[in-house]
């Protein structure tokens, strides 16, 4: 049995319950919302969830949580981005600033235009799976550019979807809005220091 994790999912704003749940069906993983700097304190490993960026970003300003979470991340906390919390995580955002810009990649925001606001396919990622994941787009950005130390985990019609540089994950779609927690104890290795990049 190995030892439990704690495993936090930032709760200002966003698809906060859903990653709670998929996250109890993960083994050696305790899981609770964080919205102070002491739950933050507290956490091996953090979800940054789907919402709206903006939002998020002034939120973890008005909480002062954007200080404490950067110097979190930057002694090496495992962080997870699904959407909104992957354009938090970006070094570069396309045509506006950036927010907590730690991870190198470019996201262009709103990427796939009007008409596909919203949309699934299924696919294989076998660094995660051993099976086909559902995969979930909500108004969502992908990556146009990785630098050299990000893993390109899934690309669709030529765009990076799900990458990882060391401790940072990134998904453009929405795993916590399947029945399948795949990606969850995949960034639960990450946590763990089983998963070497
Ligand atoms: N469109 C949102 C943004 O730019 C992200 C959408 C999502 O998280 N599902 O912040």
């Amino acid at each position: 049995m190995s030892i439990t994790v704690s495993i936090g999912v930032l709760s200002l704003q966003g698809s906060v319950e859903e990653h709670l749940r998929l996250l109890s069906a993960c083994e050696g993983v305790q899981s609770f919302p964080v919205k102070s700097a002491d739950a933050l304190n507290r956490v091996d490993g953090l979800i940054l969830p789907g919402g709206e960026s903006t939002t998020m970003a002034r939120l973890l300003r008005d909480f002062q949580l954007s200080a404490p979470l950067l110097g979190r991340i930057r002694q090496g906390l495992p962080v997870w981005g699904t959407c909104a919390g992957l354009i938090l995580l970006a070094k570069q955002l396309v045509g506006e600033p950036s927010h907590l810009g730690v991870m190198d990649i470019t996201v262009r925001r709103n990427a796939y235009g009007r008409q596909i606001n919203s949309f699934s396919v299924t696919d294989s990622i076998p660094p995660v799976a051993d099976h086909p994941l559902s995969l979930t787009f909500i108004r969502a950005p992908w990556i146009e550019e990785a630098g050299r130390g990000v893993q390109v985990l899934h690309t669709l019609r030529g765009k990076i979807t799900a990458a990882r540089e060391d401790r940072l994950l990134a998904t453009t779609f929405h795993p916590e809005l399947t029945a399948d927690p795949a990606f969850h104890r995949y960034f639960t290795g990450i946590v763990r220091g089983s998963l070497p990049v």
